[in-house]
């Protein structure tokens, strides 16, 4: 099990990391301190990053990657990884998945403690009041507290598209917050069932085994032209064409895609596609103009009857679906 851990500075990050770290005998790989102890080892690449990291800047992408990479291509650290400080933007995120794909792992679960601006004010004012630590003055806090939501927003949110991302509410007591993510890491684990069987086993099968594609939990054993059709508004047709267009094998499993490749089609499909809610509001939208223009069409919307000339004599008496009587007419007899 992999977890990401997000949370402004003031957030009990640290602790809740420490306890799962304990919990779980996990490995809390955090990016700012592996670069400080470069530094403070007086490394090649500690020299060439202290002026980056004093300066509060973030050091590139590919040193970063570098030092994940020789922590998940170790056996020692397979899937036991906690990545706190990292990723910190979209580019580190698909790095990071293309990683651990690399090495045939993934990222399980991402925590993001939620706090107010307010509580970690008054939580830095009274850590000041018991010890006095200089990076802890308020303006500093609210500075660090804003530069952390824009930069980690959009990190976030891809993993929100994921299905990856359970936010917790970090006001409450210390061991409620634990509680909760025990709860998370335990549906992962599979063993959360005796909590409570059918909420847990439900979410365990819609999140951890299904893919979510435009609010669909699309089947991960099909192949994926096929899964795609099981979203409203995607036919076999287009769901080929998505699968060339982003140079997906169109018979690949489903549970054989990368996180990547699911986000791709995600995003392609959000922006390429109208489906499920959004068609369905479309099409309705337009039957009722047909409705109130009282047109042809629209009296045989109203009448549930073929609306383009199918023949109603003897068959095709309604729409989709099971044949109804019409006032008058029998049931066509079936043809023996
Ligand atoms: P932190 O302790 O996580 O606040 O990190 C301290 C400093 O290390 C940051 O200000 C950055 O310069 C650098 N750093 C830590 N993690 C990353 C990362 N994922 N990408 C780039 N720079 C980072």
């Amino acid at each position: 099990m992999n977890l990401i851990i997000f949370g402004p500075p003031g957030a009990g990050k640290g602790t809740q990391a420490d306890f799962i770290v304990n919990k779980y005998d996990l490995f809390q790989l955090s990016t700012g301190e592996v670069l400080r102890n470069e530094i403070k080892n007086k490394t090649e690449l500690g020299k060439e990053i202290s002026t980056i990291i004093s300066s509060g800047t973030l050091v590139s992408d590919d040193i970063v990657k570098k030092l994940v990479e020789n922590f998940i291509s170790k056996n020692k650290y397979k899937n036991r990884l906690i990545f706190d400080g990292y990723p910190r933007n979209i580019n580190q995120a698909r790095t990071l998945s293309q990683l651990l794909d690399k090495y045939e792992q993934k990222i399980d679960l991402v925590l993001k403690l939620s706090v107010s601006l307010t509580t970690i004010k008054k939580r830095i004012s009274e850590r000041l009041s018991l010890e006095k630590r200089a990076d802890d003055s308020a303006e500093i806090a609210i500075k660090r507290f804003k530069t952390y939501e824009e930069s980690t927003e959009p990190v976030i949110d891809y993993y929100k598209k994921l299905n990856l991302l359970k936010v917790i509410d970090g006001e409450r007591p210390i061991d409620q917050i634990n509680k909760e993510i025990s709860d998370y890491i335990a549906i992962i684990e599979g063993w959360l069932c005796e909590i409570s069987p059918y909420k847990y086993v439900f979410v365990t099968y819609t999140q951890f085994t299904m893919a979510r594609i435009a609010g669909i939990n699309i089947p991960p054993n099909k192949i994926v032209s096929i899964a795609l059709t099981y979203i409203h508004g995607i036919g076999l047709h287009s769901s080929k064409l998505i699968c060339n267009k982003l140079n997906i094998p169109v018979d690949a499993r489903v549970n054989k895609l990368t996180e990547d490749q699911i986000l791709k089609i995600t995003e392609y499909i959000n922006t390429n596609h109208k489906v499920e809610g959004d068609l369905r509001r479309e099409i309705s939208i337009n039957i009722k103009r047909l409705v109130d223009l009282a047109s042809y069409r629209g009296s045989r919307h109203k009448k549930k009857l073929p609306v383009r000339g199918q023949r109603t004599h003897s068959n095709a008496r309604t729409r989709k679906g099971k044949a109804i009587a019409i006032a008058g007419k029998k049931l066509t007899p079936l043809k023996k």
